[in-house]
């Protein structure tokens, strides 16, 4: 009798296998199939496990790959002054084979708006803009350093920083201020003092600060390059190496920093890259 069963087992496993898994030829998917300067892209290996695959790269450059949905998935995250083209995508299974797609990254419309420093910075004045400029550069300096983890803190969707989610400024827009030109690298939302900002997922607090554009202001890795700012903060709840929940109340909103009104000022990073949060979003849709 166990012999019997042993034989329609092996039987059942020599003729679904080739079907299940051989049906389909390896490929590479983007989402969105065609990203714009600035925006995020997920790249879906289908049709092959993790654990078949050598390497990834996009032009020559590997990229970390995590299971989502069942496949091995890469976030890559395009350079608002990334030349727009062709990248080629390319991965080596460890079989030997390869396989590989051309990512091809359209142009964003370049929209400039003239935008004016608050008068407790300094008001619109070429010291003003002097000490904008500089300062800010500082402050990216030190949030361009932050460590990312190798392992990844989060298994499911990523959730909105707020309740009610209306954008009041858009991401990737040049704000021009005197001689100097500032582009938007992330997304304000409405919210009035006070606001409960939670975390978009799980992760680690990297940064739990006060500076003086960037105001009160949290960072959280969610590990593999994924990082999301939450910036001019009235209220922060969070200390810095403090693991976090999604959905975990972090601080209140606020207007500290550069800021001209009440707001959350969010801002995704995929290994230093900002993105569009937004865009960011709709792959959890
Ligand atoms: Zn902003």
């Amino acid at each position: 009798m166990k012999k019997f069963i042993f034989l329609i087992l092996t039987l059942l496993f020599t003729f679904s296998e080739p079907a299940l898994v051989h049906s389909a030829t390896p490929s590479i998917s983007f989402i969105p199939e065609f990203p714009l300067q600035g925006e995020p892209v997920m790249i879906v290996n289908e049709n092959v496990k993790l654990a078949d695959i050598a390497s990834t790269t996009i032009s020559g450059k590997l990229l970390k790959l995590f299971v989502y949905n069942d496949k091995p998935t890469a976030f890559y995250g395009v350079d608002i002054n990334k030349k727009s083209g062709d990248y080629e995508i390319k991965v080596i299974l460890k079989n030997g084979t390869s396989f590989s797609k051309n990512l091809v990254i359209k142009e964003r419309k370049k929209i400039e708006e003239v935008f004016s420093i608050p008068k407790k910075l300094g008001g619109d004045t070429v010291a003003g803009q002097k000490s904008l400029v500089t300062s800010l550069a500082k402050e990216n300096a030190v949030l361009n350093k932050i460590p990312t983890s190798q392992k990844i803190f989060w298994k499911e969707k990523f959730i909105f920083p707020l309740e009610n989610p209306i954008v009041t400024d858009d991401f990737g827009y040049s704000r021009k201020t005197g001689g100097y030109t500032l582009i938007h690298k992330g997304t304000d939302f409405r919210a009035k003092t006070g606001t409960k900002i939670s975390a978009m997922n799980d992760g680690v607090v990297s940064v739990a600060n006060v500076a003086r554009n960037y105001g009160k202001h949290i960072v959280i890795d969610h590990g593999l390059g994924v990082m999301t700012f939450y910036l001019h903060l009235s209220k922060i709840n969070v200390k810095v190496g403090d693991s976090i929940t999604k959905g975990q109340v972090i601080g209140l909103s606020g207007e500290t920093g550069y800021a001209a009104a009440p707001h959350l000022h969010l801002s995704v990073r995929i290994y230093n890259v900002s993105i569009d949060p937004v865009k960011f979003m709709e792959f959890f849709k």
